[in-house]
Parts: C-alpha cells; sequence; structure tokens
C-alpha cells in the first residue's frame, strides 16, 4: 500500500474565500497548509454580505464550527424579505414578500465575518504582507512561488484565493488571461452603515417594525435597507444602472448626481431618506460593480483558482461568499482522497469540470437579475406582474442546489482524469 504524504499546499489570499478553504484543507490531515495575504493585516472592507441557507449549508461542510462561527459574527437572521416598487405612481406596492421562504437567510458584517473564519486556522501559518508575485513549474512539477519582498518558497500545489484582479488567475490562464479581465457589469452602488435609530427615522419608522429587509425596484436603480448586529446598526444600499463606468471603479457621490439618478423616485416613499442618509457619510462615494464575463478554466497543473480570483460575480443575488463555501467544500472533498502530489492536477481538473458552469451561471444570472431590480429589463420593466413572474424562481438554481450529487460527480471526474493523466 502506498504510504501517505503530507502535501504542501500554499492558500493565497487570506478574504472570505482564501480563510474557508484554508480550513477546510488544513482539517482533512493530509495537507500541510500556508496562506499569504498581501496587505500588512488579515481585513475585510465593505458593509455586510447575505448569507442565504445553501451558503451557510456549504460553509457548514467546509468548517463543522460554521453555526457557532457565525453567532460569534454576529449574523443576523432575516426573517423575511419584502421587494416593493421605488419609483413612480405605484411606489409602495409590494411586488415579492419572501416572508415564508424558509430561506434562513442570515446577514453578518463582512470584516466580523473573516476575523471568525480566520480565528480556526493556526495563525503561526497565517503570513501577511507577502504578496505573490510570480509562481514557477519545477521539473519535479513542484511550484516556486515568489512573493514581493524577495522571499521564495516550494510548494506541491497554490490555490489562488486573491480576489477579482487574481495574480494566480493570470497564471492559471497563462495566454489568455488578457481576454478575460474583469470588466463592469453595468451597475455601480454604494453602501453605508448606519445607527439604528438614525435610519428608522429618516427612511421611516414603520419599515423597521420587523427584522426585514427592503428591496425597492425603481427607474434605473435600486435601494435596499436590511438590518445588521442585534437591531443597531442598519445597512443601506443605493444602486444604479452605470453606462459610463469611471476608469478608478469609483465615483464621489454628490445631492445633484443622486437626485439626477433617482429622479423620478423623489416623490416616493424612501429615496429622499437613502440619499440623506448616504450624503451624511464623510466622502460618499459610488463603486462600479466589476465581473469575470467568463473563464476558460480555473485550473491548469497543480494551481487552480477560487472564489472572486476565478468567478467574481455582480452582487445582486448575493452568492458570491456562498460559492467560495461551495468551492471550499468541493476542493475539500477532492484533496481529501489524494495521497500523492501526483494526483493534485487530476483533483483541480475536476474541480474546474464541476465549479465552472455553476459560477458562470451565476454570474450571468446575477447581471439579469441586477436588470430586472433597476428596473430596466425591456420585457419587464416596472410592470407589478412582470416583476413578480421575472424574480420569483429567480433563486431557486442556487438555493435548491444538490452538493453531494456535486461533490459525488467531482469524486467521479476526478478518477477518470486520474487514468487518463496515468
Ligand atoms: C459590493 C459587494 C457585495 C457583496 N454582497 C454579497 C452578498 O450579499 N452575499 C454573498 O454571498 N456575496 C456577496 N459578495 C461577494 C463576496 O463578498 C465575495 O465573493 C467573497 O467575499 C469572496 O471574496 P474572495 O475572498 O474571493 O476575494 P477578496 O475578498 O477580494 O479577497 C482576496 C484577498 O487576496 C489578497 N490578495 C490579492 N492579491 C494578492 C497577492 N498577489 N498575494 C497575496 N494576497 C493577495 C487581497 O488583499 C484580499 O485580502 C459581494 C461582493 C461585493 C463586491
Amino acid at each position: 500500500m502506498a504510504e501517505n504524504v503530507l502535501i504542501r499546499i500554499a492558500v493565497i489570499g487570506g478574504g472570505v474565500a482564501g480563510a474557508t478553504v484554508a480550513n477546510a484543507l488544513f482539517q482533512l490531515g493530509n495537507m500541510d497548509v500556508f496562506m499569504y495575504e498581501s496587505a500588512s493585516e488579515f481585513s475585510e472592507r465593505g458593509a455586510a454580505v447575505g448569507l442565504a441557507g445553501q451558503a451557510q449549508l456549504a460553509l457548514q461542510q467546509a468548517i463543522p464550527l460554521a453555526q457557532e462561527l457565525l453567532r460569534k459574527a454576529g449574523a443576523v437572521p432575516m426573517n423575511s424579505s419584502h421587494l416593493l416598487l421605488g419609483s413612480g405612481p405605484a411606489a409602495g406596492t409590494v411586488i415579492v414578500d419572501l416572508e415564508d421562504d424558509g430561506s434562513c437567510e442570515v446577514i453578518v458584517h463582512r470584516a466580523s465575518l473573516l476575523r471568525e473564519l480566520l480565528a480556526p486556522f493556526p495563525q503561526e501559518r497565517l503570513h501577511a504582507s507577502k504578496k505573490l508575485i510570480d509562481i514557477t513549474v519545477m521539473e519535479d512539477e513542484s511550484l516556486e512561488i515568489r512573493f514581493e519582498d524577495g522571499t521564495s518558497d516550494r510548494f506541491d500545489a497554490v490555490v489562488g484565493a486573491d480576489g477579482i484582479f487574481s495574480s494566480v488567475r493570470n497564471h492559471v490562464l497563462g495566454d489568455a488571461a488578457a481576454e478575460h479581465v474583469p470588466t463592469p457589469a453595468g451597475f455601480w452602488d454604494c453602501r453605508v452603515l448606519v445607527p439604528f435609530d438614525k435610519a428608522s427615522s429618516t427612511l421611516g419608522k414603520k419599515h423597521f417594525e420587523v427584522d426585514r429587509q427592503y428591496g425597492w425596484i425603481g427607474d434605473g436603480a435600486f435601494i435596499m435597507h436590511d438590518i445588521l448586529e442585534n437591531r443597531t446598526t442598519i445597512q443601506c444600499i443605493i444602486s444604479g444602472v452605470e453606462k459610463d463606468p469611471p476608469k478608478n471603479r469609483k465615483r464621489p457621490l454628490t445631492r445633484e448626481f443622486l437626485t439626477d439618478i433617482l429622479g423620478t423616485w423623489l416623490d416616493g416613499p424612501i429615496a429622499k431618506g437613502a440619499i440623506d442618509l448616504v450624503l451624511d457619510q464623510p466622502d460618499p462615494q459610488g463603486y462600479s460593480q466589476w465581473e469575470h464575463k467568463s473563464t476558460p478554466t480555473y485550473a491548469n497543473g497543480r494551481v487552480c483558482i477560487v472564489g472572486d480570483a476565478a468567478h467574481a460575480t455582480s452582487p445582486w443575488q448575493g452568492a458570491g461568499a456562498g460559492q467560495a463555501f461551495e468551492d471550499a467544500v468541493v476542493l475539500g472533498t477532492l484533496l481529501g482522497k489524494i495521497t500523492r502530489p501526483q494526483d493534485i492536477g487530476a483533483a483541480f481538473k475536476a474541480f474546474d469540470t464541476v465549479r465552472r458552469p455553476r459560477c458562470q451561471r451565476i454570474i450571468d444570472s446575477s447581471r439579469d437579475t441586477g436588470e430586472v431590480l433597476c428596473g430596466v429589463k425591456k420585457a419587464v420593466a416596472l410592470d407589478p406582474g412582470k416583476l413578480l413572474g421575472a424574480l420569483v424562481d429567480r433563486w431557486t438554481f442556487i438555493l435548491t442546489f444538490d452538493l453531494e450529487e456535486h461533490k459525488r460527480e467531482a469524486l467521479e471526474k476526478m478518477e477518470e482524469f486520474k487514468m487518463s493523466l496515468e
């Protein structure tokens, strides 16, 4: 019987994807895992992230103490969700009431989620201020990775979790990388966190009587607000269609710009308050949403990409983090079954085969959902009946996904690839 070898693996990037993958692989017992982050500390910018039931299920498989981890991160259950019209004469009409969908979504502050995802991973294996600049495939197929600080190290495998502008992605795609860079998805957004009392008095107390997420669909824009951190904080988001993406991916937000974008909303129930909350922030900015429109592969030999490095998506279906968790589950399932570095290539190829169609479908569906929610999908526009028809089943393929079957398919593919690579 072949002797089991400890496989040395580097996870590049210490965001939500990197932290989840590193934990999932470390607990397998056959992986010697190290994580490298370019920033001087492991931290997460941005406001909140919504995790639907499917995302929590995947996180639980990647990290068994997930529910405890989410509790420590201050995750708040989102008991119900209303989608309403925000502009025009019918403003205030409820389009979809997701009160009873049973999806058990939670909303969690991004920085708190990352803090708790990093906590179970051995701290001596976390390395900050380590920016990967190059990967070289050696004669024996091991990988030498070089960092900007002049240091280098050898690994049997590399997992790139280094975000939308990933360097590992460039290595994986090789000559095809230039054709598959991230591009604007066609929308911008601005997210602010505001104390509960201030938000409820500015947006209207009746919207805060129950812990509910509100999404306001309207002419060329979408406004959302939800409750965080034990009803102490509100996240308010204004998003809009973007025709002229700024080169540096952000634009300063002024009253003139926002009242122009939300001109047809101003007589309605929500826009004026949302504008006031955003402009009350120091230096408010709108950020372009970027995505990977297509990616020819997530794997090349013993290097693969996960999370936003592989499949950055616009946020309209709230599925990016959930996809990173599913990546971690599938990688853990595959790598847990290998006993020698020679089989890493087959495992990563199987990962690519099963994960890419799923993630690509979400990227395309999410962009389309943005068009519907901003009222610019031609066949739907702002017609309440058509909006209901366009939205009601939109999340089903994400939320009712059979992860067990996905893992089984991945293992089957790996066996096929192992035989063909022998
Ligand atoms: C506005 C917005 C809203 C979202 N809302 C939701 C939501 O509601 N629900 C949901 O499920 N998902 C949501 N997402 C998506 C989700 O946040 C991401 O998909 C998820 O966090 C995975 O990110 P990541 O770890 O792959 O990348 P990142 O968070 O970008 O992490 C990458 C890390 O790699 C590091 N790095 C980069 N280059 C290098 C290098 N060369 N060497 C070493 N380290 C490097 C970076 O510093 C960073 O720490 C949203 C995303 C955005 C942008």
